[in-house]
C-alpha cells in the first residue's frame, strides 16, 4: 500500500537541507537515476555539501 510521505528523514548531515534530528527542510527533492533497479542505487540528487564539508 503506497501513503504519502510527509517529512523526510534523511541521515545525510553534511547536506545544507539536513537539520538536527536527521529531517530534511528543503521541501522538495529530487531523486534518481530513472535507470535505479534497487534502492542501493538510488540518490538524491538534491543533496549539496553543507559549508564545513565544502571548505
Ligand atoms: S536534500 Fe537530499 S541529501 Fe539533503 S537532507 Fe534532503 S534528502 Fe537528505
Amino acid at each position: 500500500m503506497k501513503h504519502e510521505i510527509k517529512d523526510i528523514h534523511c541521515n545525510a548531515k553534511n547536506c545544507v537541507y539536513n537539520e538536527e534530528g536527521s529531517k530534511c527542510v528543503a521541501g522538495h527533492i529530487e531523486v534518481g537515476p530513472s535507470s535505479a533497479c534497487t534502492c542501493a542505487e538510488t540518490i538524491c540528487a538534491t543533496f549539496e555539501p553543507s559549508a564545513e564539508v565544502s571548505k
